[in-house]
């Protein structure tokens, strides 16, 4: 952890705050190696100091390095307050988007106004992913791919949304996932026009679209995968139609994935592609996004973003095209950003496949 504790005190340094806490698990798993969910951290120049309660001690003991480790009673955001006042800190960065108006308020009363708001100096770090972590994010993609593989063979007409979803969620578990890195998608038929429907009774029939949006989380990373099928029969010309042309545009923006692009042009090459065929307004959701300790990291791949994408990022690419009533069709792959130009983790076939049923 010594390395990202010192890029962090560059970053600090760089952008004028004194020091750094941090109350959030996913900040403090990358920052300190914990991968329990209460503890708190305060990095300064000369220190970085590991504060968790009674139930934590052993395993921090167990995980964390390079850190003073203390366990405190009371609350926490009080006792890493106390830690900032006692040591005369002054601009000490948090993270905004992680710390509630209510835990600022709490370190302000102990600590006074010291604390000055710092998005990018952990998420910039935590973009940009070291050799380890992209194994990491290629494990739980081959397991999840896997998971798939072995599923779609067994799909027959009547099993639900949320059956399927179980299923993939619970083969996650027996094969060494902590969980799903968030909650699956399974949508059949014309609710597959839901970009994030929640699965529900409807059971599979021939004919239907069958849209799967999962991952799951192994060694602290995430994956993220989606396909679209169509089960028995192509429903229609149009899905054969909307399908290929989400193809067409998720593969133009794979080709632009290189580092000093900006991600406005990445989203843009696939977005063109849609619109030009037509479905402009049926692709209503971002491009993709970065993937790692967390499902939706930075950089976020959309037409307002200023992000650019630098080597080692590990993103996603989904375009989709939800035709209201009808269905859609969404295809995500996992890209890691190279020094050349890019590499997709996602291995499982992506051109239009009908499943027997
Ligand atoms: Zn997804
Ligand atoms: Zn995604």
């Amino acid at each position: 952890m010594t390395n990202r504790i010192n890029a962090l005190r560059e970053n600090l340094a760089n952008e004028g705050y004194g020091a750094f806490i941090s109350l959030a698990p996913a900040t403090n798993q990358y920052l300190a190696g914990f991968n329990g969910t209460t503890s708190a951290i305060l990095i300064t120049p000369e220190e970085a100091l590991f504060l968790c309660d009674f139930r934590y001690t052993e395993q921090a003991q167990e995980q964390v390095h390079g850190y003073t480790i203390r366990e405190v009673k009371g609350k926490l955001g009080v006792r890493l307050a106390e830690a900032v006042l006692e040591r005369s800190l002054t601009a000490v960065g948090f993270e905004p988007h992680y710390v509630t108006v209510d835990e600022l308020n709490t370190l302000q009363a102990t600590a006074g106004k010291v604390f000055k708001e710092a998005s990018e100096t952990v998420s910039a770090l935590r973009s940009r992913k070291d050799e380890a972590e992209i194994a990491k994010v290629r494990a739980a993609s081959e397991l999840a791919e896997g998971v798939l593989e072995d599923l779609l063979p067994e799909l027959r007409p009547g099993i639900t949304e949320r059956e399927l979803a179980a299923r993939i969620e619970y083969e996650f578990k027996m094969r060494g996932a902590s969980g799903p890195s968030f909650d699956t998608i399974a949508l059949f038929g014309a609710r597959s026009s839901l970009p994030h429907g929640q699965p529900g009774d409807r059971a599979l029939q021939d004919g239907d679209v069958v849209l799967l949006d999962f991952g799951c989380r192994r060694e602290g990373y995430c994956s993220d995968l989606t396909r679209t099928y169509a089960f028995g029969r192509i429903p229609g010309e149009w899905f054969q139609q909307i399908y290929e042309l989400t193809l067409a545009a998720q593969r133009q923006a794979i080709e632009a994935v290189r580092p000093g692009v900006s991600c406005r042009d990445v989203d843009a090459a696939a977005r063109d592609i849609i619109s030009e065929g037509g479905h402009g307004r049926h692709f209503g959701h971002g491009l993709g996004h970065g993937v790692g300790i967390e499902i939706h990291e930075a950089p976020r791949l959309n037409p307002e973003t200023t992000a650019v994408l630098e080597a080692g990022m590990v993103i996603t690419i989904e375009p989709g095209i939800y035709v209201p009533g009808q269905g859609g069709v969404r295809i995500e792959d996992l890209i890691v950003v190279t020094q050349e130009g890019c590499n997709v983790l996602t291995r499982t076939q992506k051109e239009l496949r009908v499943l027997s049923p």
